[in-house]
């Protein structure tokens, strides 16, 4: 079975060392050493001023929004995972959605403003597949308007635009390691503050809202445990060769698919992370059609991201977006995983390219 992704699994005595760690120590949980270490090596790599290490990459999301008090509504995309939509609902706040960009599938900035009322406190916005939202003209409207802007950018570890960390934009980003995510932590997240107090009030959110007797603030379960920071350890020494191998089969991906389909565009200035391959089918009918040949072949991709999110049946107050509701219907992730073989990539392209027209 080729699945859309595989988890890349390190060593297991790799693995096991750096556990052991843990072990010997009988802390394994509640901000150890592995999550301190593992906290100093992201901040290093992704180049940001703060992180901090949590369950997952949802929480997170709550706790951004409930960081920058955030009550009311909140424009974000129809474009992305159900969490980013599930995480302003669960906070109370009422989600707005703007249409997306066609070509970088990314919220589009230049709809936004039409989309602003007095109650709108927040941009949430989601670097769908890794690809940079149009953030300078997002941050000359939040300025214009006063409003915050929350960055999910759970596809788009170690992406840089412009020569910076794609997660130092925003007032808050935030990043997932799910086990199906480009670096993970078999479950896990982080979130980074540009500002210091936000950042420390985050802490507090992570860790019910006190330290050891003094009560500061609600707060909430957000930690993550050695465990978790220990296969983030072990997994982080290969993040390049992981990044690179998905590099190389992306570009035969587009060797062969590049003029027949189209492909969502990457804005320049980006180095990207080949997280994800979509690949937009001329129809629904062709996407079902292929993804049944693919089945019948043991290979399953991954209709990411469908329904459009402005489509959620429990939303009680949504608008149309045609651009992300028709993309979303004919989208589709191809396999992407270190370890996928030329022959398997071959049969893939094979399939696939009988469904261009
Ligand atoms: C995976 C994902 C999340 C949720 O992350 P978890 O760690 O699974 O909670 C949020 N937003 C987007 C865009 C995602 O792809």
């Amino acid at each position: 079975m080729i699945n859309v992704t595989k988890t890349f699994l390190p060593p297991f005595e790799e693995y096991a060392a750096i556990l052991k760690r843990a072990w010997d120590k009988a802390w394994i949980t509640n901000n150890g050493e592995l999550v301190q270490e593992l906290e100093q090596k992201l901040k290093a790599y992704l180049e940001v001023p703060n992180l901090l290490f949590t369950g997952n990459g949802t929480i997170v999301l709550q706790m951004a929004l409930k960081a920058l008090n955030i009550t009311g509504e909140v424009i974000t995309t129809p474009f992305s995972y159900v969490a980013t939509t599930n995480a302003i609902l669960w906070e109370g706040c009422q989600p707005v959605f703007v249409d997306i960009n066609p070509d970088t599938l990314c919220i589009d900035a230049t709809k936004i403003e039409a989309a602003i009322i007095p109650h709108t406190q927040a941009i949430l916005a989601t670097h769908v597949y890794g690809i940079p939202c149009d953030v300078d003209a997002i941050d000359a409207i939040a300025k214009k308007h006063n409003l915050k802007v929350i960055y999910d950018a759970a596809h788009a570890f170690g992406v840089q635009y412009k020569g910076k960390s794609l997660l130092s934009y925003g007032d808050i980003s935030t990043c997932s390691f799910h086990a199906t995510k480009l670096f993970h932590t078999v479950e896990g997240g982080c979130i980074i503050a540009n500002d210091d107090a936000i950042a420390r009030q985050l802490m507090l959110y992570r860790q019910f809202g006190h330290v050891y007797d003094e009560y500061f603030t609600m707060g909430i379960n957000g930690k993550n445990s050695e465990m978790h920071a220990a296969m983030g350890l072990a997994v982080f020494p290969y993040i390049e060769a992981i990044i690179e191998e998905r590099r190389h089969i992306c570009a035969s991906y587009s060797n062969a698919l590049g003029s027949k389909f189209q492909l969502p565009v990457c804005p320049e200035d980006t180095r990207f992370n080949y997280a994800y391959y979509p690949v937009l089918f001329p129809s629904e009918s062709a996407l079902l059609k292929a993804i049944n040949e693919l089945k019948s072949h043991q290979i399953s991709g991954r209709r990411y991201f469908y329904p459009s999110l402005n489509q959620l049946p429990y939303l009680q107050q949504t608008a149309p977006c045609p651009v992300s509701e028709a993309i979303s219907r004919r989208v589709f992730c191809l396999p992407l995983y270190p370890g996928l073989k030329a022959d398997e990539i071959n049969q893939i392209i094979q399939i696939v390219l009988k469904y261009s027209s």
